[in-house]
């Protein structure tokens, strides 16, 4: 069995106060809690006062391509921004993208020894549009590598092969 972690997002509980953005980005600072940084941060708050939008998205997956098409939605009346719900790290915008390094961000739950009670953004939500659920799904654990190789390739790409050979290369001396 695999234990599947989720955050329920309640987008009209948001008040847009970004204290979620705040201590993610400062969760993973290094050294931790060094600093906060809102680019940082695995998850965003997308927002319009003006229309009373408010959408906390979850940093997701990594992809080279921007979509070929795009949707908008219509909730209650609100028309939401193309891309308002895509949890992508992708070229078309800069979310999720770590700013020196151009690195990929992926919201990670926060993974600690010994575990939180709960993430950190739900912990700081407290207006609770953030809410924290598991479960248990047939199937095996994940296995971390997958993302450590995305990473890799998106600095290869950035930086060129042999630099980043030489760089890891050097670290392990150190
Ligand atoms: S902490 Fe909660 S209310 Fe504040 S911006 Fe994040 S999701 Fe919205
Ligand atoms: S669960 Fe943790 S890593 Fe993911 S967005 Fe929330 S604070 Fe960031």
């Amino acid at each position: 069995m695999k234990k599947v972690k989720v955050i329920k997002i309640d987008v009209d509980k948001c008040n847009g106060c970004r204290a979620c953005e705040a201590i993610c980005s400062a969760f993973h600072a290094a050294p931790k809690y060094s600093s906060t940084n809102p680019e940082r941060s695995r998850i965003r708050v997308l927002w319009d006062p003006l229309k009373d939008i408010y959408v906390p998205v979850l940093a997701g997956e990594y992809t080279e391509a921007e979509c070929n098409g795009r949707d908008i939605y219509t909730i209650d009346g609100k028309v939401y921004d193309e891309c308002s719900f895509c949890r992508a790290s992708c070229p078309s915008r800069n979310l999720f993208k770590d700013p020196d390094s151009d690195l990929p961000l992926k919201c990670d739950m926060c993974e600690e020894e010994p575990p939180l009670p709960e993430p950190l953004c739900v912990q700081w939500c407290l207006s609770d549009a953030l809410t924290y659920e598991e479960r248990e799904e047939e199937g095996e654990e994940e296995e971390k590598l997958e993302e450590m190789e995305v990473g890799l390739e998106s600095l290869i790409k950035k930086h060129g092969a042999k630099k980043v050979m030489d760089t890891v290369a050097r670290l392990a001396k150190e």
